[in-house]
């Protein structure tokens, strides 16, 4: 990679000191320039790395507007300022002034401006792009832009005040180097260029995205940061307030104010902005509210469903266009969406839990609030940690709101439908994001990788507006957000009962001896074999756990060898044909498949018992992923039980609290009325 150069510009106009910018190319400017007020460029011959030139810029506009001010503008005082800032960064500053030369960069480049113009704006409505990804997006749009010109033609939004810039790693007001993708600041790697007598630096934690490195752009729209520092500049002329810039939705244009945004620009410094958007600020809270229930005009269309009884699948249509398809509701799951919605009406509250069962349907009950901010006009984001979960929500989201425009991303799937109110997205995904949502919706929101992941936790608090809204749902929520709720912190809704109204199957506990995890002829005990013989005569399907790749490889080529079992295999999250075994299980080919906690939730199959070997592992079989595994099991109405084996070498305490775990949920369920009786497998 070569050291793409940057250099220092000055736009000189009329009424006041010269404004600073950095620019690929000066020629730009000074093409730009006519028609503005500004009636001269010049520029610093002698480039600089992005990072470097972002920081002096920043360092030039304070000190021009401020210590500048009643004094003229001295081109060789400001030179020598220059020098001085690039020297303490340990880069070679000196050089000259000059005037660019009077003819086009990059011939009919201004030209090809209005279709470009055009799609800008919906292709960084919300996100933070590097210049690969406005490419790949664009030409998903039908636009190809050359590479050449695609950095010139963004330049020039930048300089009409509607798109912001910032090195990819860039320096904190404090001097560190900070990755303005997802926030790093430790994890910076340095790569060497022999061109370059200083290191690029790229940020080590994000790089599952592509890499992010201080030579390369990352774009925006302006005041997407929703910087809350004041601009640096006094003038202050045309700094967009975030207020303002929320206003705008994805599929508008820019607003154009060209030269006033300029100025506006260069009091933010991009260290500030975005350390200071991950936070949220009082200041910008007010122009955010979420809407009064009274001002909407679809205010009951949600309502309308949940009161009134009906039988099987139900059509809403709600008095705005958006159709809402979903299953009938039990009273159960009307009460919670009853709640969710509620929620979304108070002001006050910002977070709500979704305490459900494994199986309870809690997707559906959001839907409903999903419905009610759509029709509100209101952007919604609906994200899992995993790829898997993610393509399954996509086809639930597409059956449920038929006609719905919506952007689905994950790993390898870019399903972009810009202006479309709702993106459902994996929580990586979201390091792209702006402050964009009003509502985000974590499913699954204990999960691996999310949990515990502090960048994932940023990424999604930075994808909310401030003053949007949170809901969390899974099954196994952790101790924080129990005590949270317990403190009325949060908003909870319970919900105890599955869609069906059966209760869960509550866990056996096996005290068994194992055969060592490292035994070369791996073999399942004799009991385990013939559960798995008597669970193909029923015709129904095993998930068979193990606490390690290797064992479950092991077990899986073991069972599969011994020919004792017809349709075996095994899967865990390293393994490629993951896509092909899951569908083959889907579909009924394989009976049994041998599986690490890859498998502990997200998916459905009907007819399914599970049984954990190595239970007592409890690094690995915490309480809650072993409740997450017994929750796979009797999710349908057609086959509402099934056999759930936790086998260990000793009765662990996480073996036994899932299993208190589950039987506390049964008995509360019980508690409400509408537990429907009966244990057995009926076959
Ligand atoms: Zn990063």
């Amino acid at each position: 990679m070569l050291v793409r150069p940057y250099f220092l510009t000055l736009l000189f106009s009329g009424d006041g000191e010269p404004v600073p910018v950095v620019s690929p190319d000066p020629g730009l400017e000074k093409e730009w320039s006519r028609g503005t007020d500004y009636y001269k460029v010049i520029a610093w011959e002698r480039p600089f790395p992005l990072w470097l030139a972002e920081a002096i810029c920043q360092e030039l506009a304070s000190l021009l507007t401020v210590g500048g001010r009643g004094r003229p503008f001295s081109p060789s005082k400001t030179g020598r300022i220059i020098c001085k800032i690039a020297r303490n960064r340990g880069w070679q500053g000196t050089g000259r002034w000059f005037e660019p030369p009077d003819r086009p960069v990059f011939p009919g480049l201004f030209g090809k401006r209005d279709s470009f113009a055009r799609l800008l704006p919906q292709v960084l409505a919300g996100r933070l792009y590097s210049l690969r990804e406005i490419a790949g997006s664009l030409s998903r749009m039908g636009l190809a832009v050359m590479e050449g010109a695609l950095e010139f033609l963004v330049h020039l939004e930048v300089l009409d005040g509607r798109v912001e810039r910032l090195a990819g790693v860039g320096l904190t007001t404090d001097g560190r180097f900070r990755c303005r993708r997802c926030g790093e600041e430790h994890r910076i790697l340095e790569d060497f260029y022999p061109e370059a007598p200083l290191p690029c630096r790229v940020c080590g934690s994000c790089l599952a995205l592509g890499p992010v490195t201080s030579l390369q752009p990352l774009y925006c729209r302006r005041g997407a940061l929703l910087a809350v520092a004041s601009p640096v500049s006094p003038k202050g002329t045309a700094q967009v307030s975030p207020g303002e810039s929320r206003e705008e939705s994805p599929g508008e244009s820019f607003k154009e104010s060209p030269q006033e945004n300029l100025r506006g620009s260069l009091g933010e410094g991009p260290g500030e902005s975005l350390g200071e958007s991950r936070q949220e600020s009082p200041g910008v809270s007010s122009g955010e509210r979420v809407q009064e229930p009274g001002e909407s005009p679809q205010e009951s269309s949600g309502e309308s469903l949940l009161e009134s009884p009906g039988e099987g699948i139900r059509q809403v249509s709600a008095t705005s266009e958006l159709p809402l398809v979903l299953p009938e509701l039990t009273p159960w799951q009307k009460a919670t969406a009853r709640e969710v919605l509620a929620f979304w009406e108070r002001e006050e509250l910002r977070s709500f839990l979704i305490w459900a069962v494994c199986g309870a349907g809690k997707t559906e009950v959001v839907f409903f609030a999903i419905h009610r901010a759509l029709s509100e006009g209101k952007r919604v984001l609906l994200t899992v940690p995993r790829r898997e979960i993610a393509k399954d929500l996509g086809k639930r989201v597409e059956d449920c709101f038929p006609g719905l425009e919506f952007t689905l991303l994950y790993g390898g799937k870019k399903q972009e439908r810009p202006g479309g109110g709702l993106v459902v997205a994996t929580t990586h995904q979201l390091l792209r994001f702006t402050p964009f949502f009003h509502l985000a919706i974590l499913d699954e929101a204990d999960a691996y990788p999310y949990r515990e992941n502090r960048m994932l936790t940023g990424a999604l608090a930075n994808a909310l507006l401030p003053g949007g809204k949170l809901i969390y749902m899974t099954a196994t929520p952790d101790e924080e957000w129990r005590r949270k709720a317990v403190r009325g912190e949060i908003g909870l809704s319970r919900l105890v009962l599955r869609h069906h109204g059966h209760p869960l199957p509550v866990p056996v506990l096996c005290k068994h001896p194992l055969p060592p995890a490292e035994a070369e002829n791996w073999l399942p005990p004799p009991e385990v074999l013939s559960f798995l013989r008597q669970a193909g005569e029923k015709n129904r399907q095993v998930l068979l756990f193990f606490p390690t790749v290797r064992l479950t490889e092991k077990a899986g080529r073991a069972l599969k060898n011994a020919g004792l079992l017809p349709a075996v295999d095994f899967i865990h999250s390293r393994d490629e044909h993951k896509d092909r075994k899951l569908q083959a299980f889907d579909c009924g080919r394989l009976q049994v498949l041998a599986t690490t906690t890859l498998l502990e939730r997200g998916l459905t199959f009907p007819r399914l018992d599970v049984i954990v070997l190595y239970a007592d592992r409890e690094e690995i079989f915490t309480t809650e992923t072993l409740v997450q595994i017994a929750g796979r099991v009797g999710r349908s109405s057609a086959a509402p039980f099934g056999e759930v084996i936790f086998i260990g070498e000793q009765i662990s305490r996480p073996m036994e609290k899932a299993r208190l775990w589950i039987a506390g949920m049964n008995k509360e369920a019980e508690k409400l009325g509408f537990l429907k009786q009966g244990t057995s497998h009926g076959n």
